[in-house]
């Protein structure tokens, strides 16, 4: 295979860092900090519910400031607390997590170190958390460049997210580019609204079901088979 990309676009979460366990600690977090017992049961309703907004959010269908608003909604009668302190108090907890995927670093890192290609983290999400997490994990060494949705005024994967990228890197030449993530609502229906390569990664191996719909170039199932596949060393 000729990997000829000149830039690698990561997603960061469940690409590089574990988001999951950063949530459930910052959630766990909050209901510590009310002396409330923590319950795997909250912590599947927030998550179910944080995501269903942030695939809203994706499809255009919600601002983020109404993302914001309303994850913590069904809690905050229960708990006596209104909704934008208990976000307040989540987000604060998650901007301080540094939890990488396991082999995640030592891949980041070998990627670095080869010096193949440039690469970027393309993420969505607030300015405060995702830096607070690269500041804590050290990512930010690993890397040539940051691009946060929440900065860029657009999310993946809208092409205006991918456009402000081109643009920072002064190169529009599509082909040049090579994107890597684990969503399809997202990362890889980005790609293909640039016409721009993409890698469906899977940490775990565990694949989505359905990918129909998706123009998918590569898969991997680890850091090992990405690592291959990028022809790194
Ligand atoms: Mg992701």
């Amino acid at each position: 295979m000729d990997m000829n990309y000149r830039y690698l676009l990561l997603d960061m979460d469940m690409t590089l860092l574990d988001f999951k366990k950063s949530e459930k600690a910052a959630f766990a977090g909050v209901m510590e900090s009310l002396d409330l017992k923590f319950t795997e049961y909250d912590y599947s309703r927030f998550s179910h519910t944080n995501d269903e907004l942030w695939k809203r959010l994706e499809k255009g269908l919600i601002n983020r400031e109404q993302l914001l608003a309303c994850r913590f909604g069904i809690f905050s009668e229960d708990w006596g607390v209104d909704s934008p302190r208990l976000n307040e108090m989540f987000i604060n907890n998650l901007a301080g997590r540094n939890d990488w995927l396991p082999g995640a670093e030592d891949f980041l890192k070998a990627l670095h170190g080869s010096g193949k290609y440039k690469v970027y983290i393309a993420t969505n999400g607030p300015v405060f958390t995702v830096m607070g997490r690269i500041n804590a994990s050290g990512l930010e060494k690993y890397v040539d460049g940051i691009f946060i949705s929440e900065k860029i005024g657009a999310s993946k994967p809208s092409p205006k997210f991918f456009e402000y990228a081109f643009n920072e890197i002064c190169d529009h030449d599509v082909s040049n580019y090579l994107l890597v993530g684990d969503r399809l609502s997202s990362d890889i229906l980005g790609a293909n609204n640039m016409g721009m390569d993409c890698v469906l990664f899977a940490h775990d191996g565990i694949f989505p079901e359905n990918t129909r719909g998706y123009k998918i170039n590569y898969f991997a199932g680890s850091y090992k088979e990405l690592q291959g596949l990028l022809e790194i060393p």
